[in-house]
């Protein structure tokens, strides 16, 4: 039987574990935090919960088929139910867009704001999507990446779309007129930390995988998947060892050998297993040896979790109030790496679908903007993150006609969490999300497979790893790396 042992509870973590034990080996689960979850987290206070990473839930299926692959229906265990809006769009002219999770109204909505031409954009530029979708499934989603898949008549065809060195906003240049508009759709290359005027053309899979599958909420929250996953655990009889930090490994050769961890009781050293996995790629001595030598990081998140004494009827649970220039703001983060003057502020509140996240005739708002990663060198400190909560604070006041000035009054408290705070509680590269950015090709050849080169016996799983982050790709990047180690990953 193998002995495998898995380091990081985070979503990767736990579902590589669950693939393994359904497979046969012997699991353990070792974890930095007192929680399960890592970015998936739950923070409490005063009578209000938020959600502390992801919030919106697309591809469901993907999840619904890793309960089945382990003997089990999801719906034992989490409700999930689409939203009628995935998001609502501000600007600060007045312009308010719904993006309908139904099709045809959302061509509607689109016509009246915009008009009918730049419907007939969006429907053309949603069929290019659909084309990345197609070739992205065949060539990595599913399995392991590797460049044999593009040795073929076909396959060469497929890389020459991959590698035109079209970006994100050449897409949207291409389908739309509206700059509001071509702004919506560039904003979908931050759901990976990357920057639209970068990231290539294929991440139009995003806003049309966002559209097939429709936005999900998870009832009582997206962390009851992180709590689904502790049970099946529970259930299948894998243990997790919490407050154990990875701190170092020894090799022997190519093959890890052993893992100490740092404890509450001090230290402790595990060398009883054949197989390790790490659900995060912080660690330089496992990294492969140009990992840390990259500088394109991706971006990294300010965030604040307000409790706000009135309800807002002009929100839904997912809202965006965009920068005046988008450009400028990804030129910031990536290039001038400096947070940006001019942000986009993205407010997500649950309690609009679960009114018990907040008290009576109150909101949860957590509020996310993108900053740039530690890697930029800026200094967050009291005086640094109270600045720039007040500026984010006056940007959302300067959409006059949905707050009249009143964000700041209505906040019963906001608690802020920074990039610092990304390293300290989830041992982020650089604070950032996504870990490498995926800026250009070059940077997303750049990410960690899902089985090391440098050891025989190490694998990764998870958002910083192959095939990337969010929480479909992180589950399937679960079953691709115990498909590796249980030797029936499909070669694509
Ligand atoms: C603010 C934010 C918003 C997001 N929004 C969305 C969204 O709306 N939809 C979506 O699909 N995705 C979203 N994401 C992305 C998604 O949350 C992540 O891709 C996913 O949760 C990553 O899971 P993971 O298991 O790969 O990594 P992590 O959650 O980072 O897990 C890694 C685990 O390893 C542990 N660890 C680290 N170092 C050590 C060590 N030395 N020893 C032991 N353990 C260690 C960490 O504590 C952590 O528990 C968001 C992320 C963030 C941060």
């Amino acid at each position: 039987m193998k002995k495998a042992v898995v380091c990081g509870a985070g979503i990767g973590g736990l579902a590589t574990a669950l693939h393994l034990k359904a497979g046969g080996a012997d699991v353990r689960v070792f974890e930095k935090n007192d929680y399960a979850g890592g970015k998936m987290g739950i923070f409490k206070k005063s009578g209000y919960r938020f959600d502390t990473g992801p919030s919106l839930l697309t591809m469901p299926h993907v999840l619904r088929d890793f309960f089945r692959s382990l003997g089990r229906n999801m719906e034992d265990y989490i409700e999930i139910e689409k939203l009628e809006i995935s998001c609502r769009y501000f600007w600060e002219d007045g312009t308010v867009l719904n993006w309908y999770s139904d099709h045809e109204r959302l061509n509607d909505e689109i016509s009246d704001v915009f008009g009918n031409d730049e419907a007939e954009g969006f429907r053309k530029a949603m069929n290019y999507g659909k084309l990345f979708y197609e070739l992205s499934n065949d060539a990595f989603l599913e399995g392991e990446f590797k460049l044999r898949n593009f040795v073929s008549a076909q396959g060469l065809k497929n890389a020459g779309k991959f590698i035109s060195g079209r970006s994100m906003n050449d897409v949207s240049n291409k389908f739309f007129r509206n700059p509001k508009l071509k702004q919506l759709w560039n904003r979908f290359a931050t759901y990976n930390g990357s920057s639209p005027y970068l990231s290539p053309q294929f991440f139009s899979i995003i806003p049309y995988t966002e559209h097939l599958y429709g936005p999900w909420y998870v009832k009582g929250g997206i962390y009851r998947i992180a709590e689904a996953l502790v049970e099946l655990c529970t259930e299948t009889g894998i243990e997790i060892s919490f407050s154990h930090r990875l701190k170092h490994s020894d090799s022997r050769g190519s093959v890890i050998s052993s893992l100490t961890f740092e404890t509450p009781g001090g230290e402790s050293t595990v060398s009883d297993f054949d197989t390790a996995v790490l659900n995060f790629t912080s660690m330089q001595e496992t990294a492969s040896d140009s990992y840390f030598k990259n500088d394109d990081w991706s971006s990294s998140g300010f965030i604040m979790f307000a409790g706000m004494k009135s309800s807002n009827e002009a929100l839904t649970h997912h809202n965006i109030f965009f920068s005046q220039n988008y450009e400028n703001e990804f030129l910031d983060i990536f290039e001038r790496q400096r947070n940006p003057a001019d942000m986009t502020v993205y407010v997500s509140i649950s309690s609009k679908s679960d009114s018990q996240h907040a008290p009576p005739g109150c909101e949860n708002w957590f509020m996310l903007v993108n900053v740039p990663s530690l890697y930029s060198g800026f200094e967050w400190n009291s005086e640094s993150t109270k600045e720039y909560s007040n500026r984010i604070f006056d940007k959302l006041n300067s959409f006059t006609y949905v707050f009249d000035n009143s964000v700041l009054n209505s906040a019963e408290f906001a608690e802020t969490f920074t990039p610092l705070d990304f390293v300290r509680v989830y041992g982020s590269e650089y604070g950032s999300i996504y870990g490498l950015s995926s800026n250009s090709l070059y940077t997303l050849m750049k990410r960690p497979k899902n089985r090391s080169a440098k050891f025989s016996n190490l694998y990764f799983c998870g958002g910083n790893s192959h095939p990337g982050g969010g929480v479909p790709l992180v589950f399937l990047s679960g079953r691709i790396t115990a498909g590796l180690i249980l030797g029936n990953q499909r070669t694509a």
